[in-house]
């Protein structure tokens, strides 16, 4: 038998919800409620230098107003540093990950790490994840399966930073494991992340999740949507108009004789359909979608 699904919405708290991730929270919410599975919330708030005052507030806030909720107590990365440190701790005694002091300036014409403290004991605070001599497969529920050699693709990478904080591709893997994770629904922004997450999942022993990225929205010169955008559509859209446009650009088709906001997720819960999510978003139509 199947586990329960589990999906989640992880957020960074570095400003608005823009339309890119209302896309994933649409996304990652119908998938769990098609499979009557839970659909759970984590701000991912363990970047206090990029965090934005009041950002994890504003984004709860829209997605209720949305009306998308959690159905456990929102998660907080900041409350788990324990947990982060443990799966450092382990990591590092079992040989698998090592301190490194190398600069940024150091390191700028390797595109990959070239290993300089694998065999250095350092005390430096930043931590890497010794990458394994082998290849790595990527599945993807919706994007092309993908091949990696870790050592020359990835290299070693970063776990623990050097300005003491976890880094986000430790403090994701420990914390999905931890809330049972089944599916992870997210941007193809972190597709790459997707090979770092599987192989520190195989060292910490932890359960691999499935995968599914849906494309990135681009600007018209073909930029990523950010939350830096003011022309972000979502500013100009009443609830009910965003929900519709999120599910058109998912490549849903909500019937337009829809007008209540309710009666919209009744609809888009049956009628979804994770394999009619686009490849690529359109990029210059994301304003004429009929909102
Ligand atoms: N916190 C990340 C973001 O806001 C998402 C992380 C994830 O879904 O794994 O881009």
């Amino acid at each position: 038998m199947h586990k329960p699904y589990r999906g989640r919405f992880a957020p960074s708290p570095t400003g608005d919800l823009h339309l890119g991730s209302l896309l994933s929270a649409v996304a990652s919410y119908l998938q769990a409620r098609k499979y009557q599975g839970q659909w759970l919330i984590r701000i991912e708030d363990i970047d206090p230098p990029r965090e934005v005052h009041g950002s994890a507030a504003g984004i709860l806030k829209d997605l209720k107003a949305l009306g998308m909720q959690a159905d456990e107590d929102v998660g907080y990365q900041s409350h788990n540093t324990a947990a982060y440190q443990q799966a450092l701790a382990s990591l590092l005694s079992s040989g698998k990950a090592f301190r490194c002091g190398c600069s940024r300036k150091q390191l700028k014409n390797d595109p990959v790490y070239p290993g300089n403290c694998r065999k250095l004991q350092l005390d430096a605070c930043a931590v890497r994840l010794k990458a394994a001599t082998r290849q790595l497969t990527v599945i993807d529920q919706l994007q092309k399966s993908r091949e990696y050699a870790l050592a020359e693709d990835i290299g070693d990478f970063i776990i623990w930073r050097a300005d003491d904080l976890p880094a986000y591709q430790l403090a994701v893997v420990v914390d999905d494991a931890a809330m049972g994770i089944t599916e992870v629904v997210r941007g193809c922004d972190l597709q790459g992340s997707t090979p770092r997450q599987l192989y520190l999942q195989e060292c910490l022993g932890l359960p691999h999740p499935d995968y599914l990225h849906i494309p990135l929205l681009t600007d018209k010169s073909g930029r990523k949507l950010s939350k830096r955008d003011n022309d972000d559509p979502l500013n100009q859209l009443q609830p009910l108009a965003a929900i519709r446009l999120a599910l058109r650009l998912l490549g849903q088709q909500p019937p337009p004789e829809i007008s209540d906001l309710n009666k919209l997720w009744e609809w888009a819960i049956v009628h979804w359909q994770a394999s009619n999510i686009p490849l690529q978003f359109p990029t210059s139509s994301i304003r004429g979608l009929g909102c």
